[in-house]
């Protein structure tokens, strides 16, 4: 009896017991919140190449819970429906849609699939039966193809290049993807290339124009342009009249030479017949200048009706240059620097002085003059300390190149230790009376060699001269060359 009732009293606790556990799961998998996660598998983003099969990876689904299941618990076989078609036989983009429902909870997916093609297309040269070098131009294509995976036969789109000896095909396909051929085309050259030269075969120039090289091409039927390759030998005095010849040589690929010469001929213009003038003539010239003294100066030889002649330099005095010419008087070449150093150290340096000054000269009075006279004159000894010999090779050169050169054969000393007007003249007067015909130095940036002049003008009329500009016809008293 109290046996049984025992067992009753264990059955109806355990019973109890199995109620509430019951009670309480219920209540939890009530109070939880499911949610169902869909993911994919393998890529998401996936790239599928044309024509390669495509295989459905599928969607794996997790099952989570607030309260119950917070980690989650993979679903076995979850009845996951799929949508959406890859047709990988068709290049662009697909999508493919995963759905699941499931504990009243619906979950979606998506994964998307590019077809692509990256494939580049073939491009078959047929044979070459021309196996003879051939002359340019006498070239046939053997033909060729061009396949592609995607687009299949896309000859015709091939485009062919020929340059130097080799065609160059390529072609693209749809998705861009190149293919590149070439093949060598057996040619031979027989003929040498072409060279042509600027400024013809036949160039003169005057002494004392620089040459400069004018230019040639040198093309070949096979390799094109060989400008660069063009050899140039030869050199051009341009300070001695004669003939010089310039040789241009180029070979093309073929080891084919091709070769030209230039003739430049350097000629001596004529030099000018002197025509002396009367005993009793007097040149006067003034150097250095124009200076603040030239315009009384010029006003002084107006007022005596005397024409004289003025070398002249870049000294500022624009003016009194123009000035010079307007009131009837000789203008000449002196130098724009005056300095030794500088125009005396090479010939070049000298011509590019003589022609610059001579510009100068010609933009201020529109006369282009040819009569000039060397700085320290042609016997001067310092330009040895920059050049040796140099004044042997200018005194020549200047006269082929056309220019007149005037040394003096009366110095008034007026650079030198005559400070005075009074002593410049007596240096002049002293050194008129010494010559037949004079052609005197003076300065006219030298106020007291100025201020000479009238005095000089009175005593050269009072006794029978006659005062004469220079011309290029005027004897130029050189002084012989000392260096
Ligand atoms: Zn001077």
């Amino acid at each position: 009896m109290n046996k049984h009732k025992g067992l009753r009293i264990l059955l109806g606790v355990l019973g109890g017991l199995a109620l509430l556990a019951a009670g309480v799961w219920g209540l939890l998998f009530r109070v939880n919140r499911f949610t169902i996660l869909l993911t994919p598998l393998g890529q998401a983003e996936t790239i599928l190449e044309y024509g390669q099969e495509y295989r459905e990876p599928g969607a794996g689904a997790v099952l989570t819970g607030t309260l119950l299941w917070k980690e989650g618990i993979p679903l076995e076989n979850p009845d996951i429906r799929i949508s959406g078609e890859v047709n990988p036989r068709v290049l662009g983009r697909y999508e493919v849609d995963y759905r699941l429902d499931f504990l009243g909870c619906h979950a979606q997916a998506r994964r998307r699939v590019t077809v692509v093609d990256t494939q580049c297309p073939v491009i078959t040269l047929k044979e070459d039966p021309q196996d003879t070098p051939l002359r340019p131009g006498a070239y046939l294509e053997p033909g060729f193809t061009a396949t592609d995976n995607y687009d299949g036969d896309i000859t015709d789109r091939v485009i062919c290049q020929q340059e130097k000896g080799v065609i160059r095909y390529a072609v693209v396909d749809s998705s861009g993807n190149p293919a590149y051929a070439q093949r060598e085309i057996p040619f031979f050259d027989p003929d040498p290339p072409e060279i042509v030269l600027e400024g013809g075969e036949t160039l003169v120039i005057s002494v004392g124009s620089f040459y400069r090289e004018p230019g040639y091409r040198a093309t070949d039927e096979v390799d094109g342009d060989l400008t660069d390759r063009v050899t140039v030998a030869g050199e051009v005095d341009w300070l001695t009249p004669g003939t010089y010849p310039i040789t241009y040589t180029v070979a093309d690929g073929w080891e084919n030479v091709a070769s030209v010469t230039r003739e430049v001929r350097v000629e001596a213009q004529p030099r000018p017949e002197i025509l002396w003038p009367g005993r009793k003539t007097i040149y006067l010239t003034f150097d250095d200048g124009p200076g603040p003294y030239t315009g009384q100066l010029l006003d002084v030889l107006d007022r005596y009706g005397v024409k004289a002649t003025f070398f002249v330099t870049d000294s500022g005095y624009d003016d009194m240059m123009a000035q010079i010419v307007r009131r009837g008087h000789s203008i000449g070449i002196h130098t724009v620097t005056h300095d030794y150093g500088q125009i005396y150290s090479s010939p070049e340096a000298y011509f590019d002085d003589l022609h610059r000054m001579q510009d100068i000269i010609y933009e201020n009075t529109g006369v282009r003059t040819t009569l000039m006279r060397f700085p320290g004159g042609s016997s001067n000894t310092v330009s040895g300390e920059s050049c040796q010999g140099v004044m042997t090779v200018l005194s020549e050169a200047v006269q082929d190149a056309g220019f007149q050169y005037f040394d003096w054969n009366v110095d008034s000393d007026d650079a030198g230790s005559a400070r005075k007007a009074k002593t410049v003249y007596d240096n002049v007067v002293e050194g008129i009376r010494q010559t037949g015909v004079s052609l005197v130095l003076q300065h006219d940036i030298h106020p007291y060699s100025v201020e000479a002049v009238e005095d000089i003008l009175q005593w050269g009329l009072n006794n029978g001269y006659t005062f004469a500009p220079l011309t290029q016809n005027s004897p130029g008293f050189h002084h012989g060359v000392n260096n």
